[in-house]
């Protein structure tokens, strides 16, 4: 049987193993990666190095950072009694082209989902809680709406209930099961200048 050479079986195994990417497409984008200009795949593979080593979590929102804290905690001017609260580092970025917010972040690192296997412990909760006493008024929890969303959110509502913190929601008018990553602007602004306080 006639196969790929060994390098190329490597470069495809690999890119298969990307989020959303089947067998099919790593093949497809191995051939495209080997037959375009030598240049432009050895300066991708750069700048995955560059990201890989040099990038790091924030060791207080866990961003993105290139040193300990990253560039929103070591700003002095931020609103240190706003905190909002995102699944992922990419929310944090959709939130700040719409320029609305000047409180902190916590990056949780994933969401509540009993039916995947993955609790409350798989999420960086603790780290919010330690947080949380720092003086900090309000809590926008601004998890997609969606189901596991939506879920998180009130049980972090909880949590923050018993050390008798308020926590809202982003307004209603987000998207019903869209990731607020893909929110635009406007619907973004919208929703976070209507917060909603959460009833438990
Ligand atoms: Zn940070």
């Amino acid at each position: 049987v006639v196969s790929y050479p060994q390098s190329v079986l490597k470069l495809i195994r690999e890119l298969s193993r990307l989020p959303s990417i089947g067998e099919k497409s790593a093949a497809r984008l191995a051939y495209f990666l080997v037959n375009t200009d030598k240049k432009q795949a050895l300066d991708l593979a750069a700048a995955i190095n560059g990201a890989v080593t040099s990038i790091k979590f924030c060791e207080n929102c866990y961003f993105f950072a290139e040193d300990k804290l990253c560039t929103v905690c070591s700003n002095s001017s931020r609103d240190m009694e706003l905190l909002c609260v995102v699944e992922k580092p990419m929310d944090v970025i959709a939130i700040e082209r719409m320029s609305e917010f000047n409180g902190l972040y916590h990056v949780l690192h994933g969401l509540w989902a009993p039916l995947k296997g993955r609790g409350p412990e798989s999420m960086k909760i603790n780290e919010l809680l330690k947080r949380i006493d720092n003086g900090v008024k309000e809590v926008i929890l601004a998890t997609s709406s969606t189901v596991e969303g939506d879920a998180t959110a009130l049980y972090i509502a909880k949590l923050l209930a018993g050390k008798g913190i308020k926590s809202t929601r982003p307004a209603q008018g987000m998207p019903k099961g869209a990731e607020l990553e893909y929110a635009d602007d406007l619907t973004l602004s919208r929703a976070f200048s209507a917060r909603n306080i959460i009833n438990l």
